[in-house]
């Protein structure tokens, strides 16, 4: 279900541009705008979920299928074998900025432990 003024939403529905590397009947994936790697991606459900903190037991298909949707497009990119890194931000303490649920895939670089 489309939320009003939410980015996210609006993308998924081909209001606001984007360039999209994957999508199917659950999520759509797309390149991040200011990306952090080499290859950043996002993975967001078609359906607005604001966080993590408003998942439950109905979303458990779908929290499964955006991270083997990251995972198949971690090994279609060519860097799954020398790894990457898979990020969801939640709320303000965690960086999250966009509140509709998204599965960051960074790849292509080294990344580092813990991040800032
Ligand atoms: P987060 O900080 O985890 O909420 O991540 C939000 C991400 O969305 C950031 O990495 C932004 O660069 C990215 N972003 C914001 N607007 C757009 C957009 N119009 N198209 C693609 N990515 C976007
Ligand atoms: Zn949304």
């Amino acid at each position: 279900m489309e939320q009003q003024d939410c980015l996210f939403c609006k993308i998924v529905a081909g209001e606001i541009p984007s360039t999209k590397v994957y999508e199917d009947d659950v999520c759509i994936a797309f390149n991040d705008i200011a990306p952090q790697a080499p290859t950043h991606i996002l993975v967001i459900p078609r359906d607005h979920v604001r966080s993590m903190n408003e998942t439950d037991e109905k979303h458990k298909e779908t929290l499964g299928h955006l991270l083997l949707t990251a995972a198949e497009l971690a090994r279609k990119a060519g860097f799954a074998e020398k790894g990457y890194r898979v990020v969801i931000n939640t709320n303000e303490e965690g960086g999250q900025t966009v509140f509709h649920l998204h599965v960051h895939l960074l790849g292509g670089r080294q990344f580092i432990f813990p991040p800032g």
